[in-house]
């Protein structure tokens, strides 16, 4: 056997040409032999092998897939790569893992990440960061890091991650893989450990957009567990996908800045340029367009989720549950202190000062309050350009997957986040698709980032141009 793509998988097993047994432990090996090397699972399911002979019926059956440890998973240790939640076993099962189980799929593991989901390489993680299959020398990206990894080094055919500002489409876009994001309220947020509720979103790692949209078929709808979902029925992506796309208008930035200055990587550059090619040899129109606040959007990302963060991160008291120091306290504030202290990384730790700053009297209306302002604006701005454009298309980061340990400035490294933090900011849906590589053969992929609720706009014009990019085949050399 060989590890393949989600749509092969579960047609072979339909087709009784494998079993699911034998697709079961073919993962499970190869997963446990090449974990070592690139840390992507923190934890593995020791029901795994059981749960698969038990499959339900379903579009998924039999399909082995990681999901990040972000999701509260049954029986099954939930870290949120914090050594706060280190030992922490859920009593409840997050819907995003529900109906995948539902749908038939089996969960692997659970895969590394950032801590919190803060961050965006990975090396924020308690568990050490996840290697890139393609340059094990290089991070994964982050936060949903170990998803991509995993993936990409053929652990498993697909994954689930969480994006709150690019988690799961920028790692997508180092791993040469395709990450979604959809709309926001448009996958349950039930049993996801929060970050930033108003920006957080499940997404999608696969190999192909028709895998990504079997996934997204399988979770998304409403769920009466999370109230900020859209009462939108229940999509059929992957029956409508469709690569026809002849007379779609297509919106494209420039990759300058309000400077002037081209921040990109030439391949970035070269990735975005080729994406134009081939729409417009598809028929479709190309109009260039203003990147809505480009200049702001960063700030306005990182004052709502570090704001949003220190509220949602305050339950972490180490009473209930959650990592309890050792060392003695002679009060109660100490008492949390030290559980606070020494269960929180040091990113975590600076992201609650910033955002209990940005909430407290006297700076909300200057901080928080401009932020929302400009976000609203920036959502305006978007809504603007989808009354012309069907589509919008981008880069996903400046450059390609990162050196471990480069040891950037913190503002540096938020500076990575330029291109993804728009779509969570306004609610859009956004995916990452591998097109390119650099001349060191690092991946880089394009975004395309579309009205709310259009998923299947993008997921259709990804599917032509993967057709035409003919890459996606490609596999990292060691796996
Ligand atoms: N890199 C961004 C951050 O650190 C986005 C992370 C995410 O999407 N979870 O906040």
């Amino acid at each position: 056997m060989k590890s393949g793509t989600i749509a092969q998988i579960a047609k072979n097993i339909r087709e009784k040409k494998v079993s699911i047994k034998e697709v079961a432990s073919f993962y499970l090996e190869r997963a446990k032999q090449h974990n070592p090397r690139l840390n992507a699972f923190i934890t593995f399911n020791d029901q795994f092998l059981k749960d698969a002979e038990k499959a339900p019926e379903g579009p998924l059956k039999g399909v082995p897939l990681g999901i990040k440890d972000l999701f509260c998973t049954r029986g099954i240790r939930t870290t949120a790569a914090s050594r706060m939640l280190e030992n922490f076993v859920p009593p409840y099962e997050a819907t995003v893992v529900e109906r995948l189980k539902k749908a038939g799929a089996l969960i692997l593991g659970k895969c590394n990440h950032d801590e919190f989901a803060m961050g965006s390489t990975g090396e924020n993680s308690f568990f050490g960061v996840s290697k890139n299959p393609w340059d094990l020398m290089r991070t994964a990206g982050g936060s949903s890091g170990g998803s991509a990894s995993a993936v990409a080094g053929g652990l498993c055919p697909g994954a689930f991650g969480t994006d709150t500002g690019g988690s799961v489409r920028q790692p997508a876009h180092f791993c040469h893989l395709v990450g979604i994001k959809p709309s926001y309220g448009r996958v349950s947020r039930y049993g996801m450990i929060a970050y930033a509720s108003s920006l957080d979103q499940a997404g999608t790692l696969t190999r192909t957009v028709e895998d990504g949209a079997l996934l997204l078929d399988a979770v998304c709808g409403p769920d009466s567990k999370d109230s900020t979902m859209a009462q939108r029925a229940q999509p059929f992506f992957h029956k409508n996908l469709n690569s026809r796309i002849k007379s779609m208008k297509i919106g494209c930035f420039s990759p300058e800045n309000s400077k002037g200055e081209n921040m990109f990587h030439p391949a970035v550059t070269e990735a975005v340029q080729k994406t134009l090619a081939v729409l417009k040899s598809r028929g479709c129109q190309i109009k260039e367009k203003t990147w809505p606040l480009l200049d702001h959007s960063l700030s306005a990302y990182y004052l709502i989720s570090t704001s949003e963060a220190s509220s949602n991160l305050a339950r972490y008291d180490g009473v209930r549950y959650g990592f309890q120091s050792s060392d003695s306290s002679s009060d109660l504030q100490e008492f949390y202190g030290l559980n606070r202290g020494q269960g929180f990384g040091s990113e975590v730790k600076q992201r609650i000062l910033i955002g209990t700053f940005c909430l407290s009297s006297g700076y909300y209306e200057a901080y928080y309050q401009k932020a929302a302002e400009v976000r609203a604006l920036i959502k305006k701005g978007f809504d603007d350009i989808f009354k012309e454009c069907d589509v919008v298309l981008c880069p996903v980061s400046p450059g390609p997957a990162l050196p471990i340990n480069q040891k950037e400035s913190p503002l540096k490294n938020y500076l990575n986040d330029i291109c993804t933090v728009s779509a969570n900011l306004a609610g859009l849906p956004a995916l990452s698709l591998p097109a390119h590589f650099t001349e060191d053969h690092l991946p880089v992929g394009v975004q395309l980032m579309g009205p709310a609720f259009g998923e299947q706009k993008l997921l259709n014009v990804a599917l032509a141009l993967e057709e035409d990019f003919n890459v996606w085949r490609e596999t990292p050399d060691d796996f």
